[in-house]
């Protein structure tokens, strides 16, 4: 029989991680008991080691990609959407406030304070908000620039002045997307999250009171109005997305723009880091967006949360953190072959790891990676089974100059890829078969998808052993590094300021990621990260439209899948995203889609969408049909 699947919780937390887990019949990982390699996901809220992300087995999944930073701080994000905005334009990079980082950019803010000042327009206000503190904190608002006071770095933004009010109340969406892969960009958006009230009535002339300005819940749950009834907002300070669709169901506005340009930001936000971000095949990230929508009903990206916190404070964190967590789990698509994780080592007494460094000759090698070649791996259920020895390695191509150590290792892996065990394999079919006749109710796959599994046959086990899959080379780095928090809320993002500074700008370093070659339309140069065009879909993986709550909305299209399955084309990209945008803004003559151009497109192939965001997400082609 398998083995359930463990999970490993960092600082014991986030509880409601432990609890869906457990429910779905998990076991959670306790370090007397096991080998270190006996699990199969561990949940941080800070980031992990190098040495944690080379040291993946196929078994395995990490919740956080290497090196997403580049978004996840304030200074950071500013700096690489300023940096895709001077190369892309800003017709799609209009979505996040006119941003400074201070003390670097003072004289820039300066003369755009003063540029505004002379031309006497509207009043024009601030936020200043320290680059590495969350929940609020050291947020102000200001007017006149002798409010600007400050002592640590910190960025000073346009502030939205004018945001869509619910009964007087200012509020912003927590949106919650995962990125399920960077090579390819695979991006999933949950149908749920949090609608966010600040407690007191906005008005710009209390600029110093945060129950007005501030949306934050660590904030507002101190408010004096927390638990008083709010006109619609009602008591407390959040609401679910569902209840924000009924809102935006009662007003007369197109709800389908809105919900694409929400879509928009998370794709265009992830685009500024994906081409760099290194290629983890075992890990998963569920990032927390947060958007404040205008009285135009534009939305605007004020932050990206790494770890977005999960603490159930109310009925409403409980609704939307569970299903949340949940549907995450199916997304990650555990299969049979990762709870046979004890069989596989028995069998062959190796394991292959799922990075293969390309390191720089002069870098030595991390010692722990050694830990595989040659060692007795003793498994703690094993019984009586006697401690094995790794087979010696004799034929592997290996990079020229290698030294002997890594030579090893790699071997290990590339071995033991070639050796799986035959048991897994007919396991494996097995429960293909299975579930392609949508019979998987019996006990052992309800040990991977679990009682509570919301996932269907259909968008489950896409790839099967994620251990076979072709691996991009992974070069090493330092891991930019938050605090150990566990949540967002807890979270002081440490002040790396050179680790986490644009990934363009971020100088190759040893024992660093690889600084991927950027692609080519970042100098703004044309083709030569351009795929060839594929005959048809077929024999691509196409992830699957949705997996419970979470909604694909990456790739969106046959060209999008195309452009992202080699080296991303950030582009073509572009493009699709530019005229999806503009057929939804034209809800009164929608784009009629020459058939024939469409048929060209996909090379007859179906490839559809579901726009993420109404109630019931329509596929993207029907969003097109002629009216
Ligand atoms: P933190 O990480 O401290 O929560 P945020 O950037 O999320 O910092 O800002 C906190 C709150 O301040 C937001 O939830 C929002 O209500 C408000 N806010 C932040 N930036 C702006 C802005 N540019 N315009 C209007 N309100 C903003």
């Amino acid at each position: 029989m398998a083995a359930s699947l463990v999970f490993r919780l960092h600082d014991r937390g986030p509880e409601v991680v432990r609890e869906v887990l457990l429910e779905r019949g998990w076991e959670e990982y306790d370090q007397e008991e096991r080998e270190e390699e006996d699990w199969n996901l561990y949940w941080r809220g800070s980031a992990f080691r190098n040495s944690e992300y080379h040291n993946l087995l196929p078994w395995q999944r990490l919740n956080h990609h290497p090196k997403t930073v580049g978004i996840t701080r304030k200074d950071c994000l500013a700096r690489n959407l300023r940096k895709m905005r001077a190369t892309f334009g800003s017709a799609l990079y209009d979505f996040s406030p006119t941003t400074f980082i201070l003390p670097n950019h003072y004289t820039r803010f300066l003369s755009e304070y003063n540029n505004l000042r002379v031309t006497r327009g509207p009043p024009v206000y601030w936020i200043c908000k320290p680059v590495d503190l969350s929940r609020g904190r050291g947020i102000f608002i200001f007017e006149d620039i002798k409010d600007l006071v400050y002592d640590c770095s910190v960025i000073v933004q346009r502030y939205v002045s004018k945001p869509l009010l619910i009964s007087g109340y200012k509020f912003d969406l927590r949106i919650y997307a995962c990125v399920k892969s960077f090579h390819p960009l695979t991006v999933y958006i949950h149908q749920e999250g949090l609608v966010r009230f600040a407690t007191e009535k906005y008005n710009l002339s209390s600029l110093r009171n945060p129950y007005a300005h501030l949306t934050n819940t660590s904030i507002n749950k101190f408010g004096p109005f927390y638990k008083a009834a709010k006109g619609r907002v009602g008591q407390g300070c959040r609401w679910t997305m569902s209840k924000f669709r009924h809102f935006l169901h009662s007003q007369d506005i197109n709800e389908l723009l809105l919900w694409q340009r929400i879509n928009n930001i998370v794709t265009l936000t992830l685009l500024a880091i994906a081409p760099s971000v290194p290629s983890c095949p075992n890990c998963v990230e569920l990032f927390g967006f947060d958007v404040l929508v205008d009285v135009t009903l534009k939305p605007w990206l004020l932050e990206v949360n790494y770890s977005p916190a999960l603490s159930l404070d109310c009925q409403v964190d409980i609704t939307v953190k569970r299903g949340l967590i949940s549907d995450l789990i199916d997304l990650m698509n555990y299969t049979l072959s990762d709870s046979l994780r004890e069989r596989a080592d028995r069998g062959h007494g190796c394991k292959r790891l799922c990075f293969r460094a390309k390191r720089p000759r002069h870098v030595p090698t991390p010692p722990v990676l050694s830990r595989f070649e040659g060692t007795k791996i003793q498994k703690r259920r094993s019984g009586g089974q006697s401690a094995q020895t790794l087979p010696p390695i004799k034929t592997l191509r290996q990079p020229e100059k290698m030294n002997q150590r890594q030579s090893r290792q790699h071997a290990s892996g590339a071995d033991c890829q070639r050796r799986l065990p035959p048991v897994d394999s007919n396991q494996i079919n097995a429960t293909r078969g299975r579930l392609a006749n949508e019979t998987h109710r019996d006990k052992t796959l309800n040990l991977i998808f679990g009682p509570c599994s919301r996932t269907n046959a259909s968008v489950v086990n896409r790839r099967t052993c994620p251990a076979l899959a072709p691996q991009r080379s992974l070069h090493v780095s330092e891991v930019t590094s938050h605090d150990d928090a566990e949540t967002e809320a807890e979270t002081e993002r440490t002040g790396e300021a050179d680790a986490s500074s644009s990934i363009h700008d971020t100088p190759h370093r040893e024992l660093g990621f690889r600084r991927s070659k950027l692609p080519n339309i970042y100098s703004g140069s044309h083709g030569a990260v351009r795929m060839e065009r594929t005959p048809g879909l077929s024999g691509q993986h196409v992830p699957p439209l949705r997996v419970g709550g979470f909604i694909r909305t990456f790739p969106f299209n046959a060209a999008t899948l195309r452009a992202s399955r080699h080296e991303l084309d950030v582009k073509v990209v572009m493009k699709e995203l530019h005229k999806l945008t503009a057929q939804l803004a034209t809800p009164g003559e929608r784009l009629r889609r020459d058939e024939e151009e469409a048929k060209k497109e996909t090379d007859g192939e179906e490839f559809d969408a579901l726009l993420w965001g109404p109630k019931d997400p329509p596929l993207l082609s029907q969003c097109f049909k002629p009216t």
